[in-house]
């Protein structure tokens, strides 16, 4: 039976800002229960290795030694799984269904797009197993079926995400700087609690006409962060990162703020939380920085439950290792 091994790697966000409900298109606009969204996604080198391999039986099977996460149905990876029977029910037929392990190195619950990405590695694997050759952007499309983070992840490296993260611009590659990560191993942050909360606290500030909404993307365009990512200019994009989420997460979560501050400590490029939390993330320039600036925060939190990483951004998303 021929397999695929492949990584799919991490995301943090440089940038987040909730504008208001999302609707969807059409003459009978509603909101759909998502958020419109302006955000910088960035790959980074931490990743998860997933090896598929067509199983000959007609079941979906996920092996993962993690205890938090599932290897059911509810596991994002079976659900791209399963989503790609259902659209190629004739690669289902000859081939069967699919044997997914998933060596997990991203922490859960995390921010970090983790699921996102080991089912954007599912759709790219199947699809190289399959022999479908399906372009990116149906790639993505089938992606988005499953979650606003799953086209970036297949794609990767920088990007403007907009609507409910669904819709991508590249955006120039950031290749020369590294991240130190941070995370309390017991503590995950729901992402639906986070906007949930959010749309309780702020609700009332979002932007509901379609006119502003599209005003404010065009900013967005044309802002101080775009233009420090066109220039390249580290210590820009450092000033400039932001994460609307933040205003629910750090009062929640006093140990996140004390982590950032912690961070903030040690001056680094720029540090923030990623996506809807718990973990942290300080942007420095190179490898022996950031081994500089692990050492210290490990020295100034003195708590085992504490974990760091170091990771590269990433020029990609997923990548075939075999
Ligand atoms: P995001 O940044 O996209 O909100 P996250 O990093 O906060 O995601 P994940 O690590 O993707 O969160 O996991 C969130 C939840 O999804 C967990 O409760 C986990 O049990 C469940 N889950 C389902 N499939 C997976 C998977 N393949 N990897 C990790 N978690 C998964």
């Amino acid at each position: 039976m021929r397999s695929y091994s492949l990584l799919a790697p991490a995301k943090i966000n440089l940038y987040l800002e909730i504008l208001g409900d999302h609707v969807t298109g059409g003459d009978d606009s509603r909101p759909s229960g998502f958020h419109e969204m302006v955000m910088v996604l960035q790959s980074v080198s931490l990743s998860d290795r997933l090896h598929v391999r067509a199983s000959g039986t007609d079941a979906i099977r996920v092996h993962c030694t993690h205890p938090q996460v599932p290897d059911d149905a509810s596991n994002l990876a079976y659900r791209a799984a399963a989503l790609m029977c259902k659209q190629f029910p004739d690669c289902f037929a000859r081939y069967g269904g699919v044997d997914i392990t998933i060596e997990k190195q991203i922490p859960v619950g995390a921010g970090l797009a983790g699921g996102s990405s080991n089912a954007a590695a599912v759709l790219v694997g199947l699809d190289l197993l399959w022999e479908l050759g399906l372009t990116r952007d149906e790639l993505q499309e089938l992606g988005a079926v499953l979650g606003s983070d799953v086209p970036f992840c297949i794609a990767g490296g920088t990007a403007l995400a907009t609507g409910r993260g669904e819709q991508l611009d590249t955006l120039p590659a950031l290749t020369n700087l590294s991240v130190v990560l941070a995370k309390y191993r017991s503590l995950s942050v729901s992402t639906a609690w986070a906007y949930t909360t959010y749309r309780q606290w702020f609700g009332d500030s979002y932007l509901r006409r379609g006119g502003d909404l599209e005003q404010r993307r065009q900013q967005v365009h044309a802002s101080p962060m775009m233009a420090a990512i066109a220039q390249r200019d580290n210590s820009k994009i450092g000033q400039r990162l932001r994460n609307d989420l933040e205003k629910v997460v750090l009062p929640a979560h006093p140990q996140v703020l004390q982590l950032r501050e912690a961070f903030q400590r040690f001056n680094p490029i720029g540090t923030m939380m990623s996506g809807s939390g718990p973990t942290v993330f300080a942007l420095v320039e190179s490898q022996a920085q950031a081994e500089a600036l692990q050492d210290k925060v490990r020295e100034a939190i003195a708590n085992p439950d504490l974990e760091l990483w170091i990771a590269k951004f990433n020029p990609s998303g997923i990548q075939i290792v075999k």
